[in-house]
């Protein structure tokens, strides 16, 4: 559905009121947005690897804990999964200031998933170190087999970046929509420039803003009803 064109006038002056436009920003200034929220991901990241080896640690039994030994291990591979998780949102938030460009496909593709290739790293082998280790006694390995295993499943898809956007499609929405108020919510991932759009009326708050505040907070999909489908 297409917006019908209105043209808003000041009372007083008749004169056409108008957004001032937005201009992309320089890939500086998106490198500069991004830089602190690239730090924060990869200290998570290293937390977590820490807790990775902490637990690593107490498998071929360096690291000894006296009492709770199975609480200690069930804490590692909690809070390894968690941090992984926070690192991956940091990482998905620099990315929506600073996207990558989609000229190379596969860099695109690793460097929009680094949560979940982190993921990986600090989870699965925790997993298959548990499996084949053949010290733990059996109830023990019972649990930590399948916590360790659903830790890694639920911090992919927590890290997993859904709707990455590409460096080209952003600059494309800026310049598209430079003049235009832009309406997106608390939760939702769309941008609509339809105030009174259908996907927008069970909203208790709308929040209105340029296409550049849009975009900054992580709302780059374009509106099903409202904004027109290329
Ligand atoms: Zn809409």
């Amino acid at each position: 559905m297409a917006v019908k064109e209105r043209k808003f006038v000041k009372a007083d002056s008749g004169k056409e009121v108008k957004n001032p436009a937005v201009t992309p920003r320089t890939k500086q200034e998106r490198r500069e947005k991004a830089t602190g929220k690239r730090i924060a991901a990869v200290v998570f990241w290293l937390l977590a690897l820490a807790c990775e080896v902490a637990l690593i640690l107490t498998l071929n039994k360096t690291l000894y804990f006296e009492k709770g030994m199975l609480y200690w291990q069930l804490g590692f591979i909690i809070v390894d999964a968690i941090l992984v998780i926070i690192g991956a949102q940091f990482w998905k938030r620099a990315n929506d200031v600073d996207p990558a460009s989609e000229e190379n496909k596969v860099k695109f593709f690793l460097w929009n998933q680094m949560g979940l290739i982190a993921a990986a790293i600090c989870l699965a082998p925790l997993v298959i170190l548990l499996i084949s280790n053949k010290d733990l006694d059996k109830k023990t390995k019972n649990i930590l087999v399948p916590v360790a295993a659903a830790a890694l499943v639920i911090a992919g898809l927590f890290s997993w970046d859904w709707n990455p956007m590409s460096e080209e499609e952003m600059t494309e929405t800026i310049n598209e929509y430079s003049t235009e108020t832009v309406y997106y919510t608390r939760w939702g991932r769309s941008y609509h420039l339809d105030p009174n759009c259908q996907a927008l009326l069970n909203s208790s708050v709308v929040f209105e803003g340029n296409i550049q505040e849009a975009l900054d907070a992580g709302r780059n999909d374009p509106c099903d009803f409202c904004v027109p489908q290329h």
